[in-house]
């Protein structure tokens, strides 16, 4: 099954993630234009056609990128510089996350021999919010902003890396996804084994499909280190 008829039907088993699933939507357009991109308007233009910018935002965007004088190709990251008030709120953070993922998207990365072990993304810094577990039980980090994938130790924390289990609490949905909760520094990740991915294919997905997961976690005071793919992080 093709990625859209996937998220189509689960917009109908799950209709409390409709929204969520809509953006998500647009996200994977979005991903499939911007590939390749060498010119900021070539991702400029996707991010405002597919989400529906308002000119002058996306105006206002291209003269700050100029102003930058950094190259957002070589450093998304600098997009963090923009004269962006941050009263403006979270909708504003949320254009700049998706935004920055365009460029850290356009140019193809290798999914080889990166190491989360050090508790950042290893391209882009971002901290760890969501694991895939495979066949044979080992643990990797997959980075929702840049969506690098690279390997961490099996138990632990990602976050503040605690080795000792204890310090680890685990709650697991009916999708057989997990969260693990670090009581060390109240973080958590949500991870999920082979089985969860073979069924849905795509890890940022099972991310949102679990959005509850998130919900429970932060009732109960633990903090997600960094947003999800769509750039929500405080549910
Ligand atoms: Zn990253
Ligand atoms: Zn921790």
């Amino acid at each position: 099954m093709d990625k859209i008829a996937l998220i189509n039907d689960l917009k109908k088993e799950k209709p409390h993630l409709e929204q969520v699933l809509n953006l998500y939507e647009k996200l994977c357009k979005f991903r499939e234009k911007v590939k390749g991109a060498s010119e900021v308007d070539q991702v400029l233009k996707p991010f405002a056609e597919v989400f529906e910018v308002p000119y002058e935002f996306v105006d206002f965007l291209k003269e700050g990128i100029k102003n930058l004088n950094k190259d957002p190709f070589e450093d998304p990251a600098c997009l963090r510089d923009l004269p962006i008030e941050k009263e403006k709120g979270e909708e504003v953070e949320r254009s700049l996350f998706i935004l920055m993922k365009g460029f850290y998207l356009a140019t193809e990365r290798k999914n080889e021999g990166y190491s989360f072990e050090e508790g950042k993304c290893p391209v882009c810094g971002s901290s760890p919010s969501l694991a895939m577990i495979d066949e044979d039980n080992r643990r990797y980090i997959v980075c929702t902003l840049c969506e690098t994938r690279g390997k961490i130790f099996r138990i632990g924390c990602a976050n503040c890396l605690v080795r000792d289990p204890t310090q680890i609490d685990l709650l697991v949905d009916e999708d057989e996804i997990r969260v693990d909760l670090c009581k060390n520094c109240k973080s958590y990740i949500k991870s999920f084994k082979a089985d969860v991915f073979a069924k849905f294919r795509d890890p940022f997905l099972i991310d949102l499909i679990s959005l509850p997961l998130d919900v429970v976690a932060q009732e109960r005071g633990y903090e997600r280190k960094s947003p999800n793919v769509l750039g929500i992080k405080k549910v």
